[in-house]
């Protein structure tokens, strides 16, 4: 059943649509069949499931293969091959699973096949992609007439924002930077934490300011940024503070610094990938208070809220900034009145992932998403309570949903590491947190129950009786 089109073989158009219908039904199984089956096998793949991935290599063949002959192949190598990571236990990085309602709209949007660059290419990825950031600028708290951009993910989120921080302080400065570049352009000063997330000093470099130029702000033992501790600032320096560390889940004293910074005239960033969801619950809001004094903000759809790979968004104070420093003209581009998507974000054509974050944070409402980080933080909780009482040493004041944990020695806590992993129960990394080697357990799925907890925590202390 081929549903490529071979020269020699013609295929009617209704043959084609039926192939199609079979096809996608046989998807949609093969899909169902992973989902129901990740709780069963373990997280990390087996080895022999990776190793297996070699008969997906290889060549390109010479000629069509049939579109169910390469689903066969992905559903019986890649699925084996892949992470478990929308069951209830995979606390590495920081990933959330993904919402049943944004999995769903990802498949529809597959099926749309949509360029979101403009209106006139999708009204409804424009529109959705509208209202998605317009919720999550209340979500956050952020002011109103604040805009944004839906992007890949918290780092292009943290280069989208930036560059609107550039053009603004080089539009003051009498510079053209989009027009001129930055030879020759007055220097800006960028201040950042000492444990400022790498994918902002990357978007640093992108944007031309430089990994290596910043000026870094001692910080405390959870990571919190010094509010004594700050340089001078003027109105030539972006400071890009942190709302909810990758490691401790601490955040910047926002309220402490913001008043002084704005008032020396700085451009204030947020880098909030997960932490500024915290946001949207009575409970952990007070970690966010000041936050929304900044000028921009970046936050990522895939981690906290659980909607599919790949999901970020930037948001500017002032959208006209943003639109300067991103906007494209070209003559084939005659537009309506319409917002354009392409004048506010590094991409032109792009996947119109606004529609699943629009459906997620729909499937969840408010309360739904302060309950992720409640019931996630409370996890956290939990993982820490277990582990110290069974004479573990939790590293981190556990404000948020990260854990940090050494079971003894750096060698050792390495060893048992390894052997969670391979145990396969339940997956986390390791960190380096202030010079201690340490586990992180990052709890940010709507999945994870009290059972998986519990479940992890037993597979955990066993592996570090073992050692
Ligand atoms: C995850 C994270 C990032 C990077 O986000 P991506 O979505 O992976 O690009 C940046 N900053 C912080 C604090 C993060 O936790």
């Amino acid at each position: 059943m081929a549903v490529t089109h071979s020269p020699h073989s013609p295929l009617s158009a209704a043959s084609v649509s039926e192939a199609r219908t079979a096809l996608l039904k046989h998807a949609a199984r093969d899909a169902m069949d992973y989902l129901e089956g990740e709780d069963k096998r373990s997280v990390a793949p087996r080895p022999e499931a990776v190793k297996a991935l070699q008969v997906l290599r290889g060549p390109l063949p010479p000629g069509p293969t049939s579109a169910e002959a390469v689903l066969h192949l992905l559903d019986a190598y890649g699925s084996p091959a892949t992470v478990a990571k929308t069951g209830g236990r995979n606390f590495g990085f920081v990933n959330g699973g993904c919402l049943p309602a944004a999995l769903a709209a990802s498949w529809l949007v597959s099926a749309w096949d949509q360029n979101a660059a403009f209106f006139v290419q999708s009204p409804t990825a424009i529109v959705l992609e509208e209202v998605a950031l317009e919720w999550v600028r209340e979500l956050l708290g952020l002011p109103t007439g604040t805009g944004g951009a839906v992007v890949t993910g918290a780092t292009m989120a943290n280069f989208t924002a930036l560059a609107a921080a550039r053009h603004t302080l080089l539009t003051r400065a009498g510079w053209d930077v989009e027009g001129e570049g930055l030879f020759g352009a007055p220097p800006v000063t960028v201040v950042v934490g000492e444990e400022v997330h790498a994918s902002v000093l990357k978007a640093l470099g992108l944007l031309g300011l430089g990994r290596n130029r910043v000026v870094r702000v001692p910080v405390d033992g959870q990571g919190r940024m010094r509010a004594d501790a700050l340089p001078h600032m003027d109105e030539r320096t972006i400071l890009c503070l942190q709302a909810g560390n990758v490691n401790t889940g601490a955040f910047d004293p926002a309220g402490a610094i913001c008043p002084a910074a704005r008032e020396a005239g700085a451009w204030i960033h947020v880098d909030g990938a997960f932490g500024l969801w915290a946001a949207t619950s009575q409970e952990y809001r007070r970690w966010t208070n000041g936050f929304e004094q900044a000028d921009s903000w970046a936050t990522d759809g895939h981690k906290w809220p659980n909607i599919g790979y790949d999901c970020g968004v930037a948001l500017v104070r002032d959208p006209d900034a943003l639109r300067a420093a991103m906007s494209i003209q070209a003559s084939y581009l005659a537009l309506g009145e319409h917002r354009e998507p392409s004048d506010y974000n590094p991409e032109l054509s792009r996947r119109a992932r606004g529609v699943e974050l629009w459906a997620g944070l729909r499937s969840l409402g408010r309360s739904g998403m302060a309950e992720i980080v409640e019931r996630t933080s409370s996890h956290a909780r939990r993982f820490a309570e277990g582990l110290r009482a069974a004479g573990c040493q939790v590293l981190n004041d556990v404000v948020i949903n990260q854990v940090l944990v050494s079971f003894g020695t750096p060698e050792k806590t390495l060893q048992v590491i390894a052997r969670i992993q391979e145990e396969g129960t339940s997956w986390c990394g390791s960190t380096v947190w202030q010079g201690h080697t340490a586990m992180r357990i990052s709890v940010s799925s709507w999945a994870t129950t009290r059972d998986d907890v519990d479940r992890s925590l037993a597979a955990m202390l066993k592996a570090a009786k073992e050692g």
